[in-house]
């Protein structure tokens, strides 16, 4: 499959899916389902109380035939983690690597060439049948892994524009670390109303000033040769592409800071040349082309390392770059 023939991102799924759950004892063994439909209890526990939690990992095919899994590792425990802040059934990690396995392999013929890919969405929610359990985990809970095959999330030059929302948080700030669906739902009226009155892209969240991250991705900008993001907290999602990021930089001679910045002090590194980007499973890396800020446009003049790093990121994932920190699962 081509860029051009694929469908709109996420959209389309392999028909079948690896699927567990949990009685409130013990995981079943994952058995295959038809991945366009699901049985639910109108009680569900996840349905009233938002019990949630996703992955968004992606496996790629290489020039040489090889499928490969991108930092599969870190996001198994991020999603072991954000089960375990839900008060959620933990699935083994043996469990949740080999449901991810079995998925990219039964969709191995289904993965497009670069720049596409497949990506994975593990799905993990609580299933008890009782809407008395309001303060109360759900001990019993659904896993399954969905993949779908994904051309670009963000098109390299199309624009980016960037709402800055200086007040409103994305989400609770003690929820910010969980992949959770909560989260995102906390975020979409800001979002919804950066569209509409701004045509703007995406929002970032800067509440009381301090520069955090977007609606789905992390943040960096770039001073002259620094690379500038926040340092991890409780407050935003801690993001793989972000850590990748911040591991890479120095090989392109760029110095990294993880630090609290402000809406001004941002503003003046644009001012003075500097650049910005998004990054995420999704977004890879996004350069950044204008900020929206206090109702006024402020256009980003480069665009130049964000897309270096993006290049020397995507040339790992596609094999044409040496693997050197073993961040790559191989489908056997
Ligand atoms: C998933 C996500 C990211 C990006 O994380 P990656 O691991 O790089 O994909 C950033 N912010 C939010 C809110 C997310 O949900």
């Amino acid at each position: 499959m081509t860029q051009k023939t694929l469908p709109p991102f996420g959209s389309v799924f392999h028909e079948k899916m690896p699927f567990s759950q949990y009685d409130g004892q013990k995981w079943s063994s994952w058995q295959w389902q038809p991945s366009h439909q699901l049985m639910m209890h109108p009680a569900m526990h996840v349905l009233h109380y938002g019990s949630a939690c996703f992955e968004g990992i992606k496996a790629f095919r290489q020039a040489n035939g090889r499928i490969v899994i991108f930092r599969l590792d870190k996001h198994v425990q991020r999603l072991r983690q954000s089960a375990s802040l839900l008060n959620l059934p933990v699935p083994e990690e043996a469990l949740v690597r080999e449901m991810i396995m079995a998925a990219v392999a039964a969709a191995r013929d289904e993965i497009p060439e670069a720049p596409a890919a497949l990506y994975i969405r593990p799905t993990l929610f609580g299933t008890d049948a009782n809407v008395g359990k309001a303060g109360v985990g759900s001990e019993s809970a659904y896993f399954y892994v969905l993949v779908s095959p994904v051309g670009d999330y963000f098109q390299v030059g199309s624009p980016m524009k960037l709402y800055v929302e200086r007040h409103h948080a994305r989400c609770a700030p003690h929820m910010g670390r969980v992949k959770s669906g909560g989260n995102y739902a906390s975020a979409l009226m800001w979002q919804t109303m950066a569209k509409r009155e701004h045509g703007a892209n995406q929002v970032l969240f800067c509440p009381n000033d301090d520069v955090q991250e977007t609606g789905a991705s992390n943040f960096f900008m770039i001073d002259g040769q620094t690379l500038i993001t926040k340092a991890l907290s409780e407050a935003f999602l801690h993001g793989v592409t972000r850590d990748s990021v911040l591991q890479m930089a120095p090989r392109l001679g760029l110095k990294v800071e993880e630090r609290d910045f402000t809406v001004s002090e941002m503003l003046d590194v644009i001012r003075r040349g500097g650049e910005a980007a998004l990054t995420g499973t999704a977004a890879v890396i996004a350069p950044v082309t204008s900020f929206v800020v206090d109702g006024q446009e402020i256009q980003v003049q480069k665009q130049e390392l964000a897309l270096k790093l993006r290049q020397a990121l995507t040339a790992i994932q596609y094999g044409d770059a040496p693997d050197v920190e073993a961040w790559l699962t191989e489908l056997a």
